[in-house]
């Protein structure tokens, strides 16, 4: 697996950033690694450590049918040499889209489940009946996130790039919060502000205190939340998000995915022009990778000439 030393950088163009005055630069997760690609990668890190240490032969998680987490565990777990299973809400006909046809030729046995056994996720009793299942496997919850993947999320800005990038804000979009989480631990200083692709998403605000409280007693208040940016809902991709991903692309030779990046990149740019910031801002965007994700649900509608 590649180990990111120092991530690219890239400085975004755009008329609306000459015009208000704001640097844009963008943190490349998405080049971390071809495939295990963006903060997956950082949230799996200290996970499959632990279970490597501890001798879990196996390692067990959860997510929808184009999970992004899913994708990058069962590379993961192929690389390093980990048996993995992937618990799936949805049907077995699932099995065949790009995203697990590729966990599928990778190694990872899927389990199905509908959607009312899929709440189930975190219940003691669902959870000690895999365990039986599939031989004790290490358990990391939907998305990735916890105290693990804080640490590993943790070490996406580390303070030398704070330093040299100087950022007023920081920017990502997120699900479960858990790589804003280690990003406003690790950067106290900086304000940080997270773009849940989620419509209500204000259960996040609890979700993120409750996940940074697992690794501090000093949960700090660096961070906020823009509940606007989901643009309908988990997802939904409107024309308006697909023509802001085309032009965006074109503009900068720089591929976003529907769910999560584009979104934010769309939600900073009606900010910039709503007068969030002022002149001579100079904001980071996390760019988290995901690209995978282009080919999933809804995603097919991504014009050709935008691939
Ligand atoms: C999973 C994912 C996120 C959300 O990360 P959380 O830690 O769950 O908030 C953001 N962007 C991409 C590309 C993702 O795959």
């Amino acid at each position: 697996m590649f180990n990111p030393v120092s991530l690219p950088i890239s400085r975004i163009s755009d008329p609306v950033l000459s015009a208000n005055g704001i640097s844009l630069d963008m943190l490349r997760l998405d080049l971390t690694d071809e495939v295990i690609s963006g903060n997956k990668w950082f949230k799996l890190k200290y996970n499959l450590m632990d279970a490597k240490s501890r001798g879990c032969k196996a390692v067990l998680s959860f997510g929808g049918a184009y999970s992004n987490h899913i994708h990058a565990l069962a590379k993961a777990g192929l690389d390093l040499g980990i048996r993995t299973i992937g618990v799936i809400r949805g049907e077995p006909e699932y099995a065949k889209n790009p995203t697990l046809s590729d966990a599928i030729d990778w190694g990872m046995e899927l389990h199905f489940v509908n959607r009312k056994d899929y709440r189930l996720r975190s219940d003691p009793g669902f959870l000690s009946h895999l365990r039986e299942q599939y031989d004790c496997p290490y358990i990391v919850p939907e998305g990735g996130s916890n105290a693990l993947a804080l640490k590993g999320a943790m070490e996406i800005l580390p303070s030398e790039l704070i330093e040299f990038v100087c950022p007023d804000h920081v920017i990502l979009p997120c699900g479960t919060g858990g790589t804003l989480s280690g990003i406003a631990l690790s950067c106290r200083d900086t304000p940080v502000l997270g773009i849940p692709v989620l419509k209500n998403a204000g259960f996040l605000y609890d979700d993120i205190s409750a996940l940074m409280g697992l690794v501090t007693d000093n949960v700090p208040d660096n961070w906020s939340l823009d509940l606007e940016g989901h643009f309908g809902g988990y997802g939904k991709v409107s024309d308006q998000l697909l023509q802001f991903m085309q032009s965006f692309e074109v503009n900068n030779q720089i591929q976003l995915d529907p769910i999560y990046t584009a979104k934010m990149m769309l939600r900073i740019f009606q900010r910039i022009e709503l007068g969030e910031y002022s002149r001579g801002s100079r904001l980071l965007a996390i760019h988290t990778g995901g690209l995978q994700g282009r080919r999933g649900a809804g995603c097919s509608a991504v014009p050709a000439n935008c691939t």
